[in-house]
């Protein structure tokens, strides 16, 4: 059955990439239990690329089944030395496929090939082999609760969690989860997003190649109100962890509410502040705001879409700002000097140009781009509004396209005023020579992230999730590791007597 999955697909460029387009559930590529399939589309063609078996509730349920019995049975009793060697191998294959699961992701989301190659696949293998190496070090505590008695903690693994991850980052957002959860002992259940269910499945292939034990590591693509929910509401899911929208991240919250009241953490949206004061390095400050914006086509949730910049400069920046974005091409995603490919489907393409409308009609200034760009695939010029404030929608909600807001501030509190003036905290920038002014900004604003003379600048071993509505817990680091395990206390009796 498995190989009747197998599809070929051809790359632009002539290459032909094998894909198993199953279900991965139990180390093994099945159909759907009812059969079903979705298609996935080529963004920057509008082409179908090949059709994925779609999972269902009934599916979700055949891999928890796998991942349950897999931690009874095998993956609670495997320590952490031989988990890590697991993980340093899937490490390595991925490093080894590299150029195919770039080109895949290339494919399937329209991102850049060599950007998908020398920034994403370089995150994915650091990340696996940054968790890999924490595989044994994870461990309780003595804890010192006074004479007769002996005290002390273990850091058990939850058992099942359940990852459902966004199509702007597939194979990033997939190693940022499976890492910290195998690394700590749990099986996993895990939906990528429908729109680019491709590198995943590829590197389910990997995950069987490395030896992982059947059932540690399923991979289900399916849609979000079918399988995302079944996820989210399973009963036998100790934990789920989510990345994307916020309007998502609340109905999951309220999923697990509503069941068994699972462990939830959240990475979503954003609406970041990039404060460009009028002492910074300019020229810096240009390219890296405008890496802060339109890396990835805007669809990043730490886009920088909202830039402050000090009237004194605002004019100078404003002007070498465009031509930036002028000397940057757009256009098909495999060729390499490409920066920026097509949105990533037509709903998000309608979903921006939308906003770009709504800011006009708000009265803003639509100071460069604003159309689309060419006429087949879902590509949006790289559009700057100016004479903005902050009431209004494209100064508060989350574009996640190629657009941003460029406005002027007088003061330091002016700038942190408005940097905070959103529901949103995800990151913020500044950028400054002034020292005590580059901790003044960074403590006032209320972010899980600040920036200081950079942006998007992300370390795999530094600590990345939201204030306010930008979601609950941490990624990254050692901070992640929290929130896969559960904390057991151990208190022994020495000698006390009742
Ligand atoms: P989404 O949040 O709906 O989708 C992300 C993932 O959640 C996908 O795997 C999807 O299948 C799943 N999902 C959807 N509904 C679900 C549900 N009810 N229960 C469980 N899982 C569910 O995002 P979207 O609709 O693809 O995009 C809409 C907006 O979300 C974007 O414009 C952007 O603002 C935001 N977004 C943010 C991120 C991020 O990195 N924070 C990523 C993608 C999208």
């Amino acid at each position: 059955m498995a190989d009747c999955l197998v599809q070929k697909l051809a790359l632009p460029t002539g290459k032909i990439i094998e894909v198993n387009t199953g279900l991965f559930i139990n180390n093994e590529f099945v159909k759907s239990v009812e059969g079903k399939t979705f298609e996935t589309i080529d963004p920057a063609t509008e082409k179908l690329i090949c059709n994925v078996a779609e999972a269902t509730a009934k599916d979700i349920d055949r891999a928890v089944d796998a991942a349950t019995e897999a931690f009874e049975k095998v993956w609670q009793h495997v320590d952490g030395k031989e988990r890590g060697r697991l993980l340093y191998k899937f490490a390595e294959l991925i490093e080894r496929d590299k150029e195919e699961l770039a080109a895949l992701e290339s494919l399937d989301s329209g991102k850049a090939y060599s950007i998908a190659l020398t920034q994403d696949l370089v995150a994915c293998i650091d990340i696996i082999r940054y968790y890999a190496g924490w595989a044994d070090k994870i461990h309780g505590k003595v804890v010192e609760t006074g004479h007769n008695k002996f005290c002390y903690t273990r850091h058990e693994p939850i058992g099942v969690v359940g990852q459902i991850i966004p199509w702007n980052y597939p194979l990033v957002m997939l190693t940022v989860k499976l890492g910290p959860a195998l690394a700590c002992g749990n099986t996993v259940v895990l939906k990528p997003a429908e729109q680019t269910p491709l590198s995943a499945l590829k590197a389910a292939s990997l995950i069987k190649e490395a030896g992982f034990p059947p059932g540690v590591i399923n991979i289900v693509p399916g849609f979000g109100p079918i399988a995302g929910t079944a996820i989210a509401r399973h009963m036998k899911i100790g934990k789920v962890a989510f990345t994307g929208s916020t309007a998502t991240g609340r109905s999951i919250l309220k999923d697990a509410a509503e069941t068994n009241l699972k462990k939830v953490t959240l990475e979503l949206g954003g609406k970041s502040p990039n404060i460009i004061f009028e002492d910074a390095d300019l020229d810096q400050a240009i390219k890296w705001a405008y890496y802060g914006v339109y890396a990835n086509h805007g669809q990043c949730c730490t886009a920088g879409s909202r830039v402050y910049v000090q009237d004194s400069i605002y004019d100078k920046f404003l002007q070498k700002f465009k031509e930036c974005s002028q000397s940057k091409k757009i256009g098909n995603p495999f060729d390499p000097d490409t920066f920026q490919g097509p949105q990533i489907s037509k709903t998000q393409f309608d979903r921006i140009m939308s906003f770009i409308e709504t800011g006009k009609k708000e009265g803003a200034t639509c100071f460069m781009g604003g159309k689309r760009h060419g006429d087949k695939g879902y590509f949006i010029e790289q559009t700057i509004f100016t004479d903005v404030n902050e009431d209004m929608k494209i100064m508060q909600e989350e574009i996640f396209g190629p657009v941003v807001a460029i406005s002027k501030f007088k003061t330091d509190e002016e700038a942190i005023e408005k940097g905070n003036m959103t529901k949103y905290g995800l990151a913020a920038a500044v950028f400054t020579k002034d020292v005590a002014r580059a901790f003044k900004l960074s403590s006032a604003i209320k972010a899980g992230t600040v920036w200081v003379n950079c942006y998007n600048s992300v370390d795999t071993n530094a600590p990345f999730g939201g204030y306010k509505e930008s979601g609950h817990g941490r990624e990254n680091g050692k901070y992640a590791l929290e929130h896969y395990t559960e904390v057991k206390t151990v208190q022994i009796n020495l000698g006390l007597k009742m």
